[in-house]
């Protein structure tokens, strides 16, 4: 075996429950991803952490999706939103996470793609590239509308849904 082998079996080494784990210890918002389906008049959402703002100029952002019907969506029509859940969402969360209640939280369409009626600020997307990386896709957008709505954000940390504690300096 080559040093430079040696060297990526030595820093591959990390078990993914211990990887999660540990990279949960991250705080980040939380978003939902919207797209239409030419045969069904809703949109389909689903709920994601990976929302990164990449670039200014132009605005741009990626988000980072596994297999499913949501990456299918993305793929053909090269466009997307993004609504960022308030504190008060987290049933949006969880609903756009699979564990689907009785009531389908309402979407707007402000130009192009639905994004959430009620949420923090709001992004209509269109994909610039896409990079596969193992098991998701990282898909590359250009902002092409956003607005903020405004309110305090829901937050997943270690694994658990939070708020932002007000604090006093
Ligand atoms: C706080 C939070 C943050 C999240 N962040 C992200 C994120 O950043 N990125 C992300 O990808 N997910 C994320 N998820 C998980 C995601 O919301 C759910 O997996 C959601 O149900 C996927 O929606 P879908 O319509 O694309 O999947 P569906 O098509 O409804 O599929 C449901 C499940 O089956 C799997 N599946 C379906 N088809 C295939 C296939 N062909 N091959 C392999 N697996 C398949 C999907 O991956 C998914 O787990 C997050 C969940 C939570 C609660």
């Amino acid at each position: 075996m080559s040093t430079a082998d040696a060297a990526h079996v030595d820093m591959g080494g990390v078990d993914p429950a211990h990887f999660r784990k540990t990279v949960g210890n991250f705080a980040t918002g939380v978003a939902v991803v919207s797209c239409t389906d030419e045969g069904d008049p809703a949109p389909h959402g689903m709920t994601i952490s990976s929302f990164t703002s990449i670039s200014l100029t132009p605005p741009t952002i990626l988000i980072s999706i596994k297999p499913g019907r949501m990456h299918k969506l993305i793929s053909k029509e090269g466009w997307f939103g993004v609504s960022v859940l308030g504190e008060d969402q987290k049933g949006h969360s969880q609903f756009f996470a699979g564990e689907r209640g009785p009531e389908t939280p309402s979407f707007a369409t402000r130009n192009r793609i639905p994004t959430l009626k009620d949420c923090l600020a709001w992004f209509e997307c269109e994909v610039t590239s896409r990079i596969q990386v193992h098991d998701h896709t990282l898909f590359v957008a250009k902002v092409m509308h956003c607005d903020v709505i405004g309110g305090a954000p829901l937050l997943f940390f270690s694994s658990r849904y939070n708020a932002v504690q007000s604090s006093q300096s």
